[in-house]
């Protein structure tokens, strides 16, 4: 019996696991098979305090798994499958494993959301991507959309310009949503175009991608780009499958009723999955310490 359970292995997951080893509360993470959450899939980390010159993400989240396993955090790499939190113990599946718990901190995060466009998904891998730093520099030479108009965008669009020859930002709205530095830098950036009040209606080609199908929402005028790759960007949709009697929001992101408490006794949340405004490493880490804590005190208080 584990007396705090913790699924997801992200800032969030990984604080709180660092918070609640050194309170003396034997932890357990069920981290997925791909561990470490999005800061796995990106390059630069500028904006988590204590790294002047920014760090890698995989960097950064190693550097947490390690201060994590330090205190005595038992990590698995299993994929979550389901958890009943209904009666004691708090029980949590994953594909070959169910563990036992006296209270939970789902820390789950949030994954990326796609258009929905025809030819999208079966192009995921051959053009379609939602990880420049990841995919980048398959499309050296090449040409390239961004979808999106937040700071993601801008992100994506500025790592593939290092590679691509040209890359188009289609935007649905007038005025990008990107902070002004973020924006500020992609349009000063001369291979990087803006396409505003446009909406990628189809994702065209049989292998790969060879162009989009574009709908100007101004007009309803529809045009053809050809292109070689399309970078989605346009936000991300929590994980929060498989928790039977957990309250979510219209959106799907878990819901908060007080200090990272859930409607569900013994069930805290953390990080992207509950927080659909600020969805920073360093809020999700700051959200892990706050609900290890509540863990904390609750188990004491039952003591
Ligand atoms: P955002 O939610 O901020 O932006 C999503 C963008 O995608 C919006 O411009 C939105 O348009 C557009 N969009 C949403 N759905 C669709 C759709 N179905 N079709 C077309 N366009 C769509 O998400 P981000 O991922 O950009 O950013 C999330 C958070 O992460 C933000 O707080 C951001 O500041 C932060 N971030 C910070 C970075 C940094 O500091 N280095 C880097 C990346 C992200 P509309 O504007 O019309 O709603």
């Amino acid at each position: 019996m584990y007396d705090v359970i913790i699924i997801g292995s992200g800032p969030a997951g990984l604080t709180a696991a660092i918070y609640t080893t050194r309170a003396n509360l034997k932890t357990l993470i069920i981290a997925g098979g791909k561990w470490g959450g999005q800061l796995m899939l990106t390059t630069l980390v500028e904006n988590y305090p204590g790294f002047p010159d920014g760090i890698q993400g995989p960097d950064l989240m190693i550097a947490m798994r390690k201060q994590a396993e330090r205190f005595g955090t038992q990590i698995v790499e299993e994929d979550f499958i389901e958890g009943d939190f209904s009666k004691l113990p708090l029980t949590v599946k994953t594909g070959s494993n169910t563990y036992s718990g006296k209270t939970v901190i789902i820390a789950t995060g949030a994954d990326t959301k796609w258009l929905g466009a025809p030819g999208e998904k079966e192009k995921i891998g051959r053009g379609v991507s939602s990880c420049a730093p990841c995919d980048a520099a398959f499309f050296r030479n090449l040409d390239v959309i961004v979808v999106g108009g937040g700071d993601s965008a801008m992100e994506e669009s500025t790592v593939l310009s290092k590679f691509a020859t040209s890359v188009t930002v289609v935007y649905r709205g007038e005025t990008l949503r990107a902070s002004q530095i973020m924006q500020e830098r992609a349009k000063k950036n001369p291979k990087i175009k803006f396409l505003y009040n446009n909406e990628v209606v189809e994702i065209l080609g049989e292998e790969k991608v060879t162009g989009v199908k574009i709908k100007n929402n101004k007009t309803n005028e529809e045009t053809q780009m050809p292109i070689n790759g399309v970078f989605v960007a346009i936000g991300h949709m929590p994980n929060t499958r498989s928790f039977k009697g957990v309250d979510l929001d219209e959106q799907g992101f878990v819901k908060v009723y007080d200090h990272t408490k859930t409607n569900l006794d013994r069930v805290y949340v953390a990080g992207d999955v509950h927080d659909a405004h600020y969805k920073q490493a360093v809020t999700a880490a700051g959200f892990g310490c706050m609900a290890a804590l509540e863990v904390e005190k609750f188990l004491r208080e039952q003591d």
